[in-house]
């Protein structure tokens, strides 16, 4: 018997994502998404809040998981992409649906 003490609270690798505004925990019987909420208490300090928006069950397959992911980006609810940096970002980091904060500053010259 192994000893899975350790990792019941493990955070799934998602470098290959590129996105740091989403995270999974592996738990011993769930899986569950996180996404990072971007609110702003003072200009040009964000917050960041992890939010739980999805849970399922520990045996779903990578492949599962993957999907589920996915699912989560593309959900414009939760992440929309910046048509200049390309970024996939939470909304609180857009300006608009079009452009983030950083690129509306850049290239609308809007300051925040
Ligand atoms: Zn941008």
């Amino acid at each position: 018997m192994e000893n899975n003490k350790n990792s019941s609270k493990e955070i799934l690798d998602l470098s290959y994502l590129d996105n740091e505004f989403i995270r999974v925990k592996q738990l011993q019987t769930k899986i569950k998404f996180y996404i990072c909420e971007i609110s702003w208490p003072h200009p040009h300090k964000p917050k960041k809040n992890w939010k739980k928006i999805k849970e399922i069950d520990a045996s779903a397959s990578d492949e599962v998981v993957k999907f589920k992911i996915n699912q989560i980006i593309k959900d414009k609810q939760f992440f929309l992409s910046c048509s200049k940096c390309l970024r996939v970002l939470p909304l609180g980091l857009m300006h608009g649906d079009a452009y983030c904060y950083e690129c509306a500053e850049n290239h609308l010259g809007i300051i925040y």
